[in-house]
Order: structure tokens, then sequence, then C-alpha cells
């Protein structure tokens, strides 16, 4: 049975790509090249991929998380 490993995430302007670049204090990317800026957070489960909605603050995107982890633990676990 495989282990579900559900966290938060930033993701750039498409809300669809994570953004794992390293950025400044003010949130602007460091290496702009490389990375377009950061929308927000969301949920990265290792069994949806991305899901839920962009929260623009992190918080919110942790209690989402919370949320997400409850569902799957409701769910019965299959081998
Ligand atoms: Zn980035
Ligand atoms: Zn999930």
């Amino acid at each position: 049975m495989a282990r579900i490993s559900i966290k938060v995430v930033a993701v750039h302007e498409d809300s669809d790509s994570i953004c794992e670049h390293p950025t400044a204090p003010t949130g602007e990317p460091r290496d702009p090249s490389q990375c377009t800026g950061r929308r927000g957070y969301r949920i990265n489960c290792t069994h949806c991929g991305l899901t839920g909605d962009t929260h623009g603050i992190r918080s919110n995107a942790d209690s989402a998380c919370q949320t997400h982890r409850s569902e799957h633990a409701a769910v019965p676990a299959t081998t």
C-alpha cells in the first residue's frame, strides 16, 4: 500500500507548475530568466498531483492541505 504524501507547494502564474526557484525576501524571483514569479500556493498530493484552488496566503493552503489529507484518511486504503 502506497503511502500518500501531501504538501503545500508554491506555483507559478499559470498555477500549474511548481516553483522551486529561489526567491528574494520580497517574493520576486532571484533569476527572472528561469522563473516567471509565484502566483500562490497549491496542494501537491502524490496520489492526485496538483489539486485544489490556488491560495494567495500560505496558511489557507495549509488548512486546505489538512482537509485533503483527511479526505484520503476517510477512504479505506486498498492494497
Ligand atoms: Zn519559479
Ligand atoms: Zn490526494
